[in-house]
């Protein structure tokens, strides 16, 4: 445990007027100087009241003088968020007065927060461990009903406790292994070793399974990369605004693109997908750029999911079927979209493609005027991109740092049961479980170096 002695002050509310703005302080004068700034409406100081509970009153600026009527709330440490004294003011969200409240607060002492400063102190003082603490930055960037739940699951200690299931199996292990060192002349007897090496293997197979779930992790933290390909008119950007539609309540726009880069966030079948439509590619000054085919290459080689969509109530041209070799040749997951079917009394166009094309693909037969059909693609959408059964909520990977983690605690975990069926001698194999343990130590924050969870904290936004 680490104690700060300093306490630290940040508006911990999005810029911009809003309904409420909350300004944060946490540090062992956290307490005091919020009592400094605080004029409770009763007769009673904000300390004589009991700490968690929310109290009524004016907010004074450096002057003294009344800013704001607010709620202030204190805790002491260790039972708050960041393990120290804490206080919070919740006023109207203007940004002037939470301006000029946070220079009420700087100078009776504290000082202006860095990014992440407030949950890196929870993690120091032990309240979070690092991938709960990552959680909390997964969460307020999350972009998908299925994300938000992993992170919250994150958050309350799922993953830290499947870690922590396989860290505790290890050093059971070890502890079996130094039993044996304490007899280094007698050799290993076979029915020992055979519990040591099923030991070793039941471990390797509990992290290979964390780690297949990186994948789905990866997925719902940053977004399955989905391109929308189709001749021109094909019906792509009314597919976009219909599936945008569809969502509504999640979508965002993903901040720094442009609308013209067509990019949007959104939610279907439970898989967040960043849609890519190349008709906003369209405008290029060069020919070949113009070119549906050669537009829609360029996108489909950073997707991770393809949508073919194509006007089923027009003849099929030999775009079309240049496009469906293209998007085959492609190798990624596909979904033959037959757009425009309240145009059409019955799908002509899918009947146009090849046969073993048709075997390969789902096809989906919908209208984005009408929105039948949209249903079905996220249907398509959802066994692409399976829940990974094996976990619940919060049991993912969700960054490249976990999952380089979990990486070297499984090739420790490996090395070790290898050497152990070579008959390698027992030293020699503790020192790769010792490895796979300070591994998933890293993961948790246990075993973490300071420059790295520095970085981690980095990440977050001011006042969280
Ligand atoms: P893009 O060039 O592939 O992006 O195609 P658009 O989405 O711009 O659509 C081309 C034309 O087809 C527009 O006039 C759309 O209104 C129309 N369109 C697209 N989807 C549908 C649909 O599901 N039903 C009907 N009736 N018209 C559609």
């Amino acid at each position: 445990m680490s104690i700060q002695t300093d306490t630290i002050a940040a508006v911990a509310t999005p810029a911009g007027p809003g309904a409420i703005g909350i300004l944060r302080l946490s540090g062992p004068r956290a307490a005091d100087i919020a009592a400094a700034v605080f004029r409770p409406l009763g007769k009673k100081g904000l300390l004589d009241r009991p700490v968690r509970t929310l109290v009524y009153g004016d907010l004074l600026d450096r002057e003294g003088q009344v800013i704001d009527r607010v709620l202030c709330t204190y805790s002491r440490g260790p039972e708050s968020y960041t393990g120290e004294d804490t206080a919070e003011l919740h006023c109207h969200g203007s940004p002037m007065v939470l301006t000029l409240g946070l220079e009420a607060l700087f100078v009776q002492g504290a000082r202006q927060a860095g990014p992440g400063e407030f949950t890196q102190r929870a993690f120091l003082n032990g309240r979070l461990d690092l991938a709960q603490a990552e959680a909390v930055a997964d969460l307020l960037d999350a972009q998908s009903r299925e994300g938000a739940r992993h992170a919250a699951g994150q958050l309350s200690g799922a993953l830290s406790r499947r870690v922590g299931e396989i860290y505790s199996a290890l050093v059971d292990l070890m502890a079996h292994f130094h039993a044996v060192l304490d007899y280094p002349d007698e050799d290993i007897d076979p029915f020992t070793q055979e519990q040591l090496a099923r030991d070793l293997t039941r471990q390797e197979t509990a992290l290979e399974r964390l780690l297949a779930t990186y994948r789905r992790g990866r997925q719902l933290s940053r977004g399955v990369r989905c391109a929308i390909v189709g001749r021109p008119n094909a019906g792509k950007s009314s597919l976009l605004n219909a599936l945008v539609g569809y969502e509504r309540a999640i979508v965002t726009d993903i901040p720094g693109t442009t609308r013209d880069t067509v990019e949007e966030n959104v939610e279907l079948g439970g898989v967040p997908l960043r849609l890519i439509d190349t008709a906003g590619l369209r405008e290029s000054a060069d020919p070949i750029e113009q070119l549906g085919v050669e537009r829609s290459r360029a996108a489909m080689e950073e997707a991770e999911l393809i949508l073919l969509v194509v006007d089923a109530a027009a003849e099929v041209t030999a775009e079309d079927a240049e496009l469906t070799r293209a998007v085959t040749e492609a190798g990624k997951p596909w979904i033959f979209v037959a757009a425009k079917q309240d145009l059409v009394e019955r799908s002509t166009s899918v009947g146009l493609i090849g046969a073993e094309v048709r075997a390969a693909a789902r096809t989906v037969e919908l209208s984005s005027k009408t929105g039948e059909g949209l249903d079905s693609l996220a249907r398509a959408v959802a066994e692409l991109f399976p829940r990974d059964a094996g976990s619940g909520y919060g049991e993912l990977l969700t960054n490249a740092r976990q999952a380089q983690a979990a990486q070297r605690a499984l090739e420790g975990v490996r090395r070790a049961r290898e050497a152990l069926e070579l008959g390698v001698t027992p030293d020699a194999l503790l020192t790769d479980v010792e490895e796979a343990l300070s591994a998933l130590g890293e993961l948790t924050g246990q075993s973490v170096r300071e420059d790295v969870t520095a970085r981690i904290f980095q990440r977050f936004c001011v006042g969280k």
